[in-house]
């Protein structure tokens, strides 16, 4: 079932229907908050259907994230189209601060630095990179309705086994012998072949240089790695990043937002060297748990996860890289800023077989989502020196790092000197010719030959002893080069942001309410005049810029009553509400409401901005 498809929602939801029609205009006074406050939008509907609809948050959230303008299907009026999501206004707002706040998170504090590259990337380095070979999925036809499916996932279905790795063969000898069938008209299947996921398209009016839609955005730091390093002053370790669209040509999408053929990754490749694996900022975090489901465990057919404390995971190699094990620490404490507690998420290590082919060790951060289960919102690959080294065998560039040694080092070495005039006596005109296999050839070989003086075969010449002398040379060394090793965090951006929306939605009295935390919030403030007459949008407009020109989000509404407006900032997220009333126009004042407690303060407009910032930091205190 296409999840995305608009007609599934739309006819679904008299509630939707409503919503934007309006059924919300009747006040309902509630005497404990002291707010006049809209009904629910399925105030109509029993609470029964409430209970349900918060049971299904992925419904509930799909509908509340349309009717807000967080996001929907993307060309919806043509239909839909499976694995293309559209963002609105609140949801471009929201992608945005979480991109911003994985940012200071893991870039700036470690002066890593970002990069921007095509999302057009020529077959060579794909080629070079391996995806070309790599990048495919199994797929089966109906031979009924002609529908093509994933044919591991719907093996995974059918058995409950874990099918990614599996060859072609066992796949479709598995379709037969369970019996699996077209899931739209349960016709029979045909044997699986590869379909590559890569979007394939030319570059140029003659189509003559095959190109694909990068399928993530690391190749475009491996390639450009050692400008970066040059401008970036040879700093090593180093950190490049990239935040971008990166594209991949699912078989069949079925996941709604998150299984997506167009998507944002946020990723870094941590360059460093093999000989020095060690994190400087290990300790910070050694004593954080995670929650392993381990490839041991995995084998033994379990996907128990253990506990296990992050300086341990490496004392113990569960963890190979210690950059890795501080990196999933840090992602953790990240899913917390977005609102995922601990025991909402979990490490899922990938077998062997299921890595991507640049991969030494591969974990899955995995998040527990309502209707999905668990689900992968970042990966924490080990991709070795694979990229770089592949890279540099197509292009004969030296990719690698130079380290000086500490002192110089002094090494003996044996060399080969011709004796151009012996040589000359014998050969003549193939003089230059004679002297330069002597030379390339082995020291010890001919050192051989010259104590028992004998004539040496070279080449199809055979050549005297006296032809050549080997000589034993001190050879000063101020360093040597290495190619470095990358880990790899990457994250998907609408996974995260569809997992923000989930953990941050709550119901208080049937009411759907947006807890976003006040520096994720797309709009921090919304302003509210009372009335839309007798100067109040006036004053409350210069309240408006007042706080814009503070650096807040803020936006404006005058649009229905007051507890309409309440109740759609609520479910926008939005953390404050400040009402410019009667009072305003006489003493300066205004009301602010908090999102959460829907209590209310009074506070002059001459120091909102401040008040504002107390909020942030101590929590709201209602006036008495
Ligand atoms: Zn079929």
């Amino acid at each position: 079932m296409p999840l995305l498809r608009l007609q599934n929602t739309s006819k679904s939801t008299t509630s939707n229907r409503e919503a934007r029609e309006g059924t919300i205009a009747r006040p309902n006074i509630r005497a404990e908050s002291g707010n006049n406050l809209p009904a629910p939008f399925w105030s109509s509907l029993s609470r029964k259907t409430v209970r349900q609809q918060i049971k299904d948050k992925y419904k509930l959230l799909s509908e509340t994230a349309r009717r807000r303008g967080f996001f929907w299907g993307s060309f919806e009026i043509y239909g839909g189209l499976s694995g293309f999501l559209d963002l609105g206004p609140l949801g471009v707002g929201l992608k945005r601060q979480i991109e911003d706040r994985w940012r200071e998170f893991f870039l700036r504090r470690h002066g890593f630095i970002e990069v921007s590259t095509p999302i057009i990337t020529p077959h060579k380095v794909l080629e070079a990179s391996g995806h070309v070979e790599n990048f495919k999925d199994p797929m089966t036809e109906c031979s009924n309705c002609h529908r093509r499916f994933r044919a591991d996932q719907l093996v995974k279905e059918a058995t409950g086994l874990e099918t990614e790795g599996m060859s072609l063969e066992q796949l479709g000898s598995l379709l037969k012998e369970r019996h699996v069938k077209c899931p739209e008209c349960g016709g029979e299947l045909g044997s699986p072949q590869y379909f590559m996921t890569m979007f394939k398209t030319s570059i140029g009016p003659y189509g003559e240089d095959p190109a694909y839609g990068r399928p993530e955005a690391a190749q475009g730091i491996f390639v450009n790695f050692r400008r970066i390093f040059e401008t970036m002053r040879e700093k090593f370790p180093i950190g490049i990043a990239q935040v971008g669209t990166v594209l991949r040509n699912e078989i069949s999408p079925r996941q709604g937002p998150l299984r997506l053929r167009e998507f944002t990754i946020m990723d870094f490749e941590l360059f460093f060297d093999p000989e020095e694996p060690d994190c400087p900022y290990l300790d910070e975090v050694a004593s954080d748990e995670l929650s392993i489901v381990t490839e041991e465990n995995r084998k033994e057919g379990t996907e128990n996860a253990i506990s296990v404390e992050v300086g341990e995971a490496v004392k113990k190699q569960l963890i190979k890289a210690p950059w890795a094990a501080y990196f999933m620490a840090l992602s953790k404490r990240f899913l917390n800023q977005l609102g995922v507690e601990g025991q909402h998420q979990r490490f899922f290590e990938k077998l062997p077989t299921e890595r991507a082919h640049y991969s030494a060790q591969t974990f899955d951060h995995e998040v527990r989502l309502d209707r999905w289960g668990w689900t992968e919102v970042a990966g924490f690959a080990y991709r070795t020196d694979y990229d770089l080294r592949k890279h540099m065998e197509a292009t004969g560039e030296d990719l690698r790092v130079f380290k000086p040694y500490p002192t110089p080092r002094v090494r003996q070495v044996k060399s080969i000197r011709a004796n151009h005039q012996n040589i000359r006596k014998l050969f003549q005109e193939e003089t230059g010719r004679v002297a330069d296999l002597i030379s390339k050839d082995d020291p010890e070989k001919l050192l051989r030959a010259k104590k028992a003086g004998q004539p040496v075969k070279i080449g199809s010449y055979t050549v005297p002893p006296d032809c050549f002398d080997v000589v034993q040379e001190e050879v000063k060394e101020t360093g040597t080069r290495f190619l470095p090793h990358v880990i790899e965090p990457s994250f998907g951006v609408e996974r995260l942001l569809y997992t923000t929306l989930e953990y941050n939605l709550t119901m208080r009295e049937d009411r759907i309410i947006l807890r976003l935390p006040f520096n994720l919030a797309p709009i921090q403030a919304s302003v509210f005049p009372l009335v839309n007459k007798d100067g109040l949008p006036k004053r409350a407009t210069e309240v408006l810029e007042a706080l814009i020109a503070n650096g807040l989000r803020v936006d404006y509404d005058e649009s229905g009553s007051i507890g309409r407006r309440y109740a759609r900032a609520d479910e926008a997220g939005v953390p404050l509400g400040i009402t410019i009333d009667y009072d305003t126009l006489k003493d300066d004042t205004v009301t602010v409401r908090d999102r959460d407690s829907w209590n209310q303060m009074r506070t002059p407009i001459g120091t909102l901005s401040s008040t504002i910032h107390t909020i942030v930091k101590e929590g709201f205190k209602p006036s008495k």
